[in-house]
């Protein structure tokens, strides 16, 4: 204990310095000697040991009042039990950082994937997570499939085919090659976690060199570079249910990327487009279509073929019908997800005006119309009525 440095010094901080000022300067101190900004640097590195301990002290407020009044002796071999002399009261400056940047769960993934912002992420499990033996979680991944209307009308099975990292089979997922042995990782000192710059801000991220277990192996396997697991080209069989609608996402469990050395696997995401269909536009489980009827079926009535999913269907048109109504065909739209039941096709029917008339049909259109009249026009005369002012 003879030529201790002063705590307060090393921290470059006044004696009536306050806890959060303190702080402040122990993180800027600790950032500046950190091994990973300064590999192989003997003197920072003593620096860096030298804050943690300062900090261990200065950091708590019972040891500060009790280095204020004895000093260094406070902390000698002997002295008051809870100061637990030499190493063992060694200041872990990875807390401070947790605290400060709200740390927690992984940082889920640096980066975040697109899956992420686009599902909101959150709602725990997400990807980067751990497992209890601290072996890092595979990645989700995500998967966009288009299926036919057809297709989510009745349910499919699907091959999906993606490049995803899988268990090593030469190693087992260890990582470890022939005579391969597990050590502390020295990039990391066996913490896991290094601190990176990104702009002007100190971040912790799973350290690069052992996935964040805070080991590495002596003689890693050739095939997976030690990593455990491997990419590769697999096949997933994937069960569409009936009824599915656009944008929703299925969870292949466990078929996400492997985890590291025999971590667990993340998920896999499949989200669902349906391609636009020539006939039918699709609103939650009804069908929408239009049909062009001649005028003269509309006038007569009569009966009308109709497409649906499961091929045709007759429509009964009544006569006399207007252009533009919606016929409700009960049963014939898309099945309800895990339902039994069924929507409706909603058939607009849309007069055709006759194009391109012979002499014999014009001269027999014109007799109908002379017949007609006025008369038998219900729609042109309220029309008219309402509108009387406009034409006088
Ligand atoms: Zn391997
Ligand atoms: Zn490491």
């Amino acid at each position: 204990m003879a030529s201790k440095r002063d705590y307060y010094e090393i921290l470059e901080v006044e004696k009536s310095v306050s806890a959060e000022d303190l702080k402040k300067s122990y993180r800027r101190l600790a950032l500046k000697y950190h091994p990973d900004r300064n590999p192989d640097d003997k003197v920072a590195e003593e620096k860096f040991k030298e804050l943690g301990e300062a900090y261990d002290v200065l950091g708590d407020a019972d040891k500060r009042a009790a280095y204020d009044r004895f000093g260094h002796a406070a902390f000698s071999a002997g002295a008051g039990a809870g100061a637990g002399g030499g190493r063992g009261g060694f200041h872990d400056p990875f807390d401070i950082f947790r605290e400060v940047f709200g740390g927690g769960g992984g940082g889920g993934g640096a980066g975040g994937s697109i899956f992420e912002e686009f599902f909101g992420g959150g709602g725990g499990g997400g990807g980067g997570g751990r497992d209890r033996s601290g072996k890092a979680r595979g990645s989700d991944l995500r998967y966009d499939l288009e299926i036919t209307l057809e297709e989510a009308s009745t349910g499919v099975e699907k091959q999906v085919e993606l490049e995803r990292a899988v268990g090593c089979d030469t190693c087992h997922s260890t990582g470890a090659g022939k005579g391969g042995e597990v050590k502390t990782c020295s990039t990391c000192r066996g913490v896991g976690q290094v601190i990176a710059s990104r702009g002007f801000f100190q971040v912790q991220q799973p350290c690069p060199d052992c996935g964040g277990t805070g080991q590495v192996i002596s003689n890693p396997c050739p095939d997976c570079r030690g990593q455990g697991r491997v990419e590769k080209s697999t096949r997933i069989k994937l069960r569409i249910p009936a009824g599915i609608g656009e944008g929703s996402r299925l969870r292949s469990s466990s078929n996400g990327d492997a985890g590291f050395r025999g971590g667990p696997a993340g998920d896999l995401y499949v989200v669902i487009h349906i391609r636009k269909h020539e006939v039918f536009e699709r609103d939650g489980n009804d069908l929408f279509c239009e049909i062009p009827v001649s005028y003269s079926k509309m006038a007569l009535g009569g009966e009308l073929m109709v497409p649906t999913l499961e091929g045709k269907a007759t429509l009964k048109v009544p006569a006399g019908t207007q252009s533009g109504t919606v016929f409700r065909l009960r049963g014939k739209g898309v099945p309800i997800l895990n339902r039994g039941s069924k929507g409706d096709l909603m058939v607009t029917v849309q007069v055709e005006v006759p194009t391109n008339l012979n002499t014999e049909q014009k001269d027999k259109l014109k007799a109908f119309a002379d017949s007609c009249g006025d008369e038998n026009s219900p729609m042109s005369e309220s029309f008219f009525e309402k509108a009387k002012r406009f034409f006088s």
